[in-house]
């Protein structure tokens, strides 16, 4: 095992230094820990029916799980899950009360997994985020001497059959008392008050979350969102609203459209005319020059804390344009299921970030994860997993994870790669999620959704006697919010009678209502996502793609057309080759409630 003894630095202060003492313990004997962690989760759940029906029969030992409890999906658990959406309160999965679902970003049928959570698990979290500041606080000074400017919102949530809240993670924690009666802490003051993170509408939330940003600029030290997306689209929000921003802080009026009560009386306290900053912002926003905007209107910003590992790294290039090229501080690696580590070296480059697992935020174990053999898991020859402290550098695995709140065994679907170890724990790089063909925000489209799209749409060809030979998919973030975009070759069999605009904007719209819950959210709810185009090109342009995928060494009886492209020369090829472009003409239905 390649082991980095290379110790954390000093701690800033005396708070951090038990932080950091708790990594230390977490990271140097992660392996007991992980024993004691799950013997724990077993002995508690012993009596449930679901380790019941596997005849674990109160064993706690690593050995008797392996050998007893299958690797699942949430496909796996959904009739456990819904039954206790349903209402029965018997421990299925827990003997702690489900007290929640939280609502995950991937999706089932189309609709976001439900996560079963437990009171405590409040507290398991935010043991993980109170490593956040004292880890920071080795590689930037003086973070204490002034304030985020972090956009944070919380989401619609809907209420099972049975009244359980169903929310993301995030949602449910700003909600929580854990948040709101959070202690002072010097390092982990916010320029947006609680009042505008809680405002559940997404405009006013963010106006006035800017509003705040704006006039506390010189105070601002970091700026960040849980996404690179949502960072830039704050951005895109004063560009768009400088205006009214810098009229509101001119006059100290608080533009009418801000209607929440709560918010509006604590801006109340917080906005004061200002015609010197009203001047600045006006100055810096009015040009066609957004070149380093962050750093022109706030100075002292040392870091953007955004996430841009997986697919966010795609808004690198953006957010180094804004920003000047501010490090980009990768904190954090969690999941509505659970939240597994932090990264230690948060000032690193966005390549080289690594995550450590804390051991004792659940059992985690490894699926070998090698591309050209994938394992194939079935009930008669189990997959041989491998513990947190076992594994090999330079391989690759699949997270599989067991927690407090009762999922057992369970596949998240993050490939993760081993970089090195802190102590004796793994790091990881977090290489892809499975099956993820676009994504621009919280939405994970895989190519089965995109496929359903595409069909529906095609129906609406018919009539003209048309269909769609080939097919390609490109998520376009040049301009925020990004949208998909969807390369079409037609087959039009009566030239007179071609597809008209109309109805090809309209297959835009159908491919959008065939697209999974969390996509349509963010399309309607969060104005995360533009409106979905696509761009019909020459026929034969297919052929081509083909010649030059060939050309580069592909094997013609192999090649598959790419249900997605990001290479430069490919999309170039495509885009030459473009004769209508159409798009959504309205949003598609999303609503907080489940269809199913
Ligand atoms: P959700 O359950 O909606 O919170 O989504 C959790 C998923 O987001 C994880 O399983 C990862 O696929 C992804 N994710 C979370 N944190 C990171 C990170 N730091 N880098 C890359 N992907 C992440």
């Amino acid at each position: 095992m390649a082991v980095d003894s290379t110790p954390l630095a000093p701690p800033a202060c005396e708070n951090d230094a038990k932080a950091l003492q708790f990594i230390e313990d977490m990271t140097r004997n992660c392996d007991s820990v992980q024993e004691k962690v799950l013997a724990e989760i077993l002995s508690r759940n012993a009596q449930t029916e679901y380790l019941r029906d596997f005849k674990l029969g109160g064993a706690t030992d690593r050995d008797s799980f392996k050998s007893k409890i299958p690797v699942v999906t949430y496909e796996d658990l959904h009739p456990y899950i819904q039954r206790i959406a349903n209402g029965d309160r018997s421990p299925i999965l827990s003997s702690h009360p489900i007290s929640e679902f939280l609502t995950s970003s991937g999706t089932s049928a189309g609709e976001r997994k439900l996560m079963p959570t437990i009171h405590e698990e409040w507290d398991r979290r935010q043991k993980l985020y109170s490593l956040l500041m004292p880890v920071m606080n080795l590689y930037v000074p003086d973070l204490d001497k002034g304030k985020g400017l972090y956009f944070l919102f919380v989401k619609a949530e809907a209420k099972t059959p049975s009244g359980l809240v169903a929310r993301p993670v995030l949602t449910g924690y700003y909600k929580s008392d854990k948040f709101k009666n959070r202690p002072y802490d010097p390092y982990l003051v916010y320029t947006s008050p609680d009042e505008a993170i809680l405002c559940a509408d997404s405009f006013q939330s963010m106006y006035t979350q800017m509003l705040c940003g704006l006039l506390m600029r010189e105070e601002v030290l970091r700026m960040g969102a849980v996404f690179a997306s949502g960072l830039l689209r704050a951005i895109r929000f004063l560009q768009l609203n400088w205006k009214q921003l810098s009229e509101d802080i001119k006059t100290g009026v608080l533009n009418p459209k801000v209607t929440d009560p709560s918010v509006r009386k604590r801006l109340a306290e917080i906005l004061k005319p200002n015609s010197d900053l009203a001047d600045f912002i006006v100055k810096e926003c009015e040009g066609q020059n957004w070149d380093r905007i962050i750093t022109r209107i706030w100075p002292n910003t040392k870091y953007l804390d955004v996430i841009v590992t997986g697919a966010m790294a795609q808004y690198i290039p953006t957010l180094d344009y804004y920003s000047g090229g501010l490090p980009l501080a990768c904190t954090m690696y969690a999941s509505s299921e659970c939240y597994f580590g932090l990264n230690l070296k948060p000032m690193c480059k966005p390549s080289e970030v690594s995550y450590t697992i804390m051991a004792n935020m659940g059992y985690f174990e490894f699926l070998p994860h090698d591309p050209a053999n994938p394992v194939q898991l079935s009930r008669d020859s189990p997959p041989k997993l491998v513990d947190l402290a076992d594994l090999k550098v330079g391989k690759e695995y699949e997270l599989v994870i067991t927690t407090y709140a009762g999922l057992c065994r369970y596949r998240v679907g993050d490939i993760l790669r081993v970089t090195g170890f802190h102590n004796s724990a793994p790091q990881f790089k977090f290489i892809r999620r499975k099956n993820v063909l676009l994504s621009i925000d919280a939405d994970k489209t895989d190519e089965a959704e995109l496929q359903k799209g595409i069909e529906n749409a095609s129906a609406l060809l018919r009539e003209f006697d048309t269909r769609v030979v080939e097919y390609t998919s490109y998520a376009d973030t040049k301009i925020i919010p990004g949208h998909y975009v969807i390369y079409w070759e037609l087959l039009v069999k009566d030239p007179a009678n071609p597809p008209t605009h109309e109805v090809l904007n309209q297959c835009c719209l159908a491919i959008e209502e065939a697209l999974n819950s969390v996509y349509r959210q963010g399309r309607v709810a969060d104005n995360s996502i533009g409106p979905l185009e696509i761009r019909v090109v020459k026929n034969g342009t297919f052929e081509e793609l083909m010649d030059y995928a060939i050309s580069r060494g592909a094997s013609i009886n192999q090649y598959k057309v790419p249900r997605c492209v990001s290479f430069a020369p490919i999309m170039e090829l495509l885009d030459s080759r473009v004769v209508s472009v159409h798009y959504s003409p309205a949003a598609p239905h999303w609503a907080p409630e489940r269809r199913r």
